[in-house]
């Protein structure tokens, strides 16, 4: 009979199945239309009711399967007994059949760090500016993001009631990403991609060094890291603290698995283990190509304003 799956391959697969059930319970939330909007630091850091279920979702659903594995997410809750409803047990056959790269075949639950964004991109939720939120769940091995799944519980929205609402995408290092059309910016052309609704003088004077050709301001780490898979941006740029742990982790592990280069703006990498500092407090640097385009010309002034 088949070798069972290694560990590495069942946990993406079942982030994969449970951040489908999270994409149903975002647009549940939403059409039922009680928000129930809670301000965490701020009017600028929210939290709903789907931020909350979803958390709980995930969380119970991947500890149940593997008990052993560290998994953080972003919203405290108290500790209740989770709704037998918001439990998903499924996996996608699909990466249940994948080879697990050589290097990732005998991780134990123990060494694993899963991060969870129950949804990424709330305060554009909030302001029905949609096909922004995504659902984040990272996996960490060894203080590197490894694998991760990235759900879109609106992509297709503005395409009519024919579209298939939603998508899925994932990745793993050493094997590619998939759920997507890989696709470059245009070549020679600057396309910036940064925050909405998290800006300062800081974002935006680190904008203008890059001499873009364009910036586009959408919500969302989650939603950017596809604006740069898709070639709609050369360049995710965030000279501000904000950004934390959980926002980076399955954006990093596909945008790496695809050849891409994702730091904070001094160059630094992130780093994932579970006792590290959730801030990420030097910002954000992010490309598919050129990667070394724009982390040249940051200006040293905006360097200092951000320490790691
Ligand atoms: P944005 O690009 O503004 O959507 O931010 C990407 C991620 O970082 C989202 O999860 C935001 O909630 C988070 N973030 C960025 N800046 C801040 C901030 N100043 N306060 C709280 N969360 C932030
Ligand atoms: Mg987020
Ligand atoms: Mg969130």
């Amino acid at each position: 009979s088949m070798a069972s799956p290694a560990l590495l391959m069942r946990v993406v697969a079942s982030a994969y199945s449970v951040a489908e059930k999270a994409a149903t319970i975002v647009r549940n939330v939403m059409s039922a239309g009680d928000l129930g909007i809670v301000e965490k630091t701020g009017a600028n850091d929210l939290q709903t009711k789907a931020d909350r279920l979803v958390q709980m979702s995930i969380c119970a659903s991947l500890a149940r399967k593997f008990p052993k594995v560290t998994i953080i997410g972003e919203e405290e809750l108290p500790t209740d007994e989770v709704a037998e409803e918001l439990i998903e047990d499924g996996n996608c056959e699909e990466i249940l059949n994948k080879t697990c790269p050589a290097q990732y075949a005998g991780i134990k639950e123990e060494e694993l760090v899963i991060w969870v964004d129950p949804l990424d991109g709330t305060k554009e939720y909030t302001e029905g500016l949609l096909d922004h939120v995504t659902v984040l769940i990272g996996i960490a091995y060894g203080g590197k993001a490894i694998a991760g799944v990235i759900n879109q519980p609106y992509y297709n929205y503005e395409a009519g009631a024919s579209a298939v609402l939603g998508r899925t995408i994932w990745g793993v290092l050493g094997m590619g990403a998939f759920g997507f059309q890989l696709t470059e910016a245009p070549a020679g052309k600057h396309i910036i991609v940064t925050t909405r609704s998290h800006s300062s003088a800081l974002v935006n004077d680190c904008i203008s060094a890059l001499n873009p050709d364009n910036v586009i301001r959408v919500g969302g780490a989650g939603n950017k890291i596809i604006q740069l898979i898709e070639g709609k941006a050369s360049a995710y740029v965030f000279a501000s603290p904000g950004c934390k742990k959980w926002d980076t982790c399955a954006p990093e592990a596909i945008l790496h698995a695809v050849g891409g280069k994702i730091t904070d703006i001094h160059g630094n990498s992130f780093q994932y283990n579970k006792e590290v500092k959730h801030m990420n407090s030097a910002g954000v640097l992010a490309t598919l190509r050129n990667y070394d385009y724009y982390a040249s010309r940051i200006p040293n002034t905006v360097k200092q304003s951000l320490v790691p």
